[in-house]
């Protein structure tokens, strides 16, 4: 039988505020436990919520970005239930009435065609605390330091097909909300995690299968694994007989597997209420034009700027541009050569991205600053230094041995381009390889590439690969 998955997601991201959504304590992201938890962070009696304006403008952001409905009206709602790390016994998030409402995104899939997710909602909440379980022996501990840090929960329609498709979708809204600058995207620190419902059905049946939910994964990486070991044993228990119960399943990552950590509650055991402490917040047209005005450019648009002004192709654009860092970056490359787009674009996204990604480092911890990149392609587009000596000197500057032009200067690695020089050296490899020449002329094309191998290796790699090419043919009578 054949299967279909069927994926939504719920995403958590940690807005960037600098205070809580309901109180004034920091947000800041290490301190030590319970040192940023004030009264009203503890549920304190008497103690008032004060919401915080900046959390909603964030929020309107990312509805603006998405195309989505703002919710104009906002209620905040109590969310009823027992943790030992929610001392008031409720969360304050949105039910009925949340701040963006129906809104999109579209992902690029694996052969290239493009398709639109839907955007179920958003709404802000409140976070709750952290059981610490590994500093105590028999007990726990817990830290209200992240108590009431503002949270955007951004639920997405069951539209994506696939762990890949899922992944997709989760990397563009990571994109979007460090694009907007609303969430730092930390998901080692937990800034941004998502629970993954997953489903299976036959193929071509119009319903849904039952879903089961996967709690709080926070790598990309993970919500992949996490996601195919799930549909794996979905299936693997619908085909022996059995049954999906609709439960919430944690992902372990070291055993590569998923547990059942709860059956599902249903919404209405949490006694959802209008939360009496706080008043509905209205957003007016001009607040909303207001927040309009203040949008960086937005990695859809940057894709095409980057295809109409640098002359990249889709594909180039949008893997430059799926973050900002790296987008600025490559500008700040182009900029320094002053031209050789295409170029430039190449060695961002292939020779420093992978000796990144060889050493583990992020592009902020770079040894080649994007002048020094600049500096390098300068050299190339100048001939001189061939694209293969380039290499050569990335990895001097990689290792900290200076600019491209010092250590061009220093190895003696600049490009011969003495047509006369190079003529002496075609010349001694024509004459001590008669056999390859008689090959050649004979019709063997192949061979050609024999004689510029020679040629490079005699000139260290430094002859013009251009005017080698024309000599050899000239000589050869090719
Ligand atoms: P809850 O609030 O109980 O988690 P929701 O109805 O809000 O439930 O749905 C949560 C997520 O589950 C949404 O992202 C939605 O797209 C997804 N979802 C709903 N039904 C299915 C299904 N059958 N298979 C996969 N995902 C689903
Ligand atoms: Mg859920």
């Amino acid at each position: 039988m054949d299967w279909e998955v069927v994926i939504g997601l719920e995403i958590h991201t940690q807005l960037a505020t600098r205070s809580k959504i309901f109180s004034g304590a920091s947000t800041a992201y290490g301190a030590a436990p319970n040192t940023q938890a004030c009264a009203v962070d503890l549920g304190l009696p008497g103690v008032l919520p004060v919401l915080n304006e900046e959390a909603v403008r964030m929020a309107v952001k990312f509805a603006l970005a998405t195309n989505a409905e703002i919710g104009r009206k906002n209620v905040f709602a109590r969310k009823n239930y027992f943790y030992p790390d929610l001392p008031k016994g409720y969360q304050i998030s949105q039910m009925d009435l949340p701040v963006v409402g129906r809104g999109e995104l579209d992902i690029r899939l694996e052969d290239g065609t493009v398709k639109t997710i839907g955007i179920t909602r958003a709404h802000l909440e409140e976070d709750a605390g952290k059981s610490l379980h590994e500093d105590f022996h028999g007990m726990t501990g817990i830290d209200l330091n992240r108590a009431g840090t503002p949270l955007l929960e951004i639920v997405s329609e069951p539209d994506m097909r696939s762990a890949k498709e899922a992944v997709a979708y989760l990397k563009k809204i990571h994109s979007l909300v460090t694009y907007l600058g609303i969430c730092d995207g930390n998901m080692a620190e937990g800034s941004f995690r998502c629970d993954a419902n997953v489903s299976v059905r036959p193929t071509g049946q119009a319903e849904y299968g039952t879903r089961t939910e996967l709690k709080n994964i926070n790598s990309f990486r993970f919500v992949e694994r996490a996601i195919n070991i799930e549909v794996e044993r979905q299936i693997e228990l619908i085909e022996d007989g059995g049954k999906v119960v609709q439960e919430t399943r944690l992902y372990d990552a070291d055993n590569n597997e998923t547990r059942s950590m709860r059956s599902k509650e249903e919404a209405n055991d949490y006694r959802y209420f209008p939360d009496p402490d706080l008043l509905p917040v209205i957003i007016a047209e001009e607040t909303i034009d207001a927040i309009r005005e203040t949008l960086p450019e937005l990695p859809v648009a940057k894709q095409q700027r980057f295809v109409s002004e640098y002359g990249l192709s889709d594909y180039d654009a949008e893997a430059l541009t799926a973050n900002r860092e790296l987008a600025d970056f490559y500008e700040a490359v182009v900029k320094a050569v002053g031209g050789e787009a295409k170029t430039c674009a190449n060695w961002v996204m292939v020779d420093l991205a992978g000796a990144l990604n060889k050493a583990s480092l992020e592009l902020a911890e770079s040894p080649v600053s994007a002048v020094q990149l600049g500096g390098l392609v300068r050299r190339i587009s100048d001939k001189t230094i061939s694209g293969k000596i380039a290499k050569q000197v990335f990895e001097a500057m990689w290792a900290g041995e200076g600019d491209a032009d010092s250590i061009i200067e220093r190895k003696g690695l600049k490009q011969v381009t003495d047509n006369g020089a190079i003529e002496k050296v075609v010349d001694e490899i024509i004459a001590s390889n008669p056999q390859q020449v008689e090959q050649y002329r004979a019709g063997k094309d192949k061979v050609f590439g024999f004689f510029v191998g020679q040629v490079m290796k005699v000139m260290q790699g430094k002859a013009n690969p251009a005017q080698v090419n024309e000599l050899l043919k000239k000589k050869l009578g090719g």
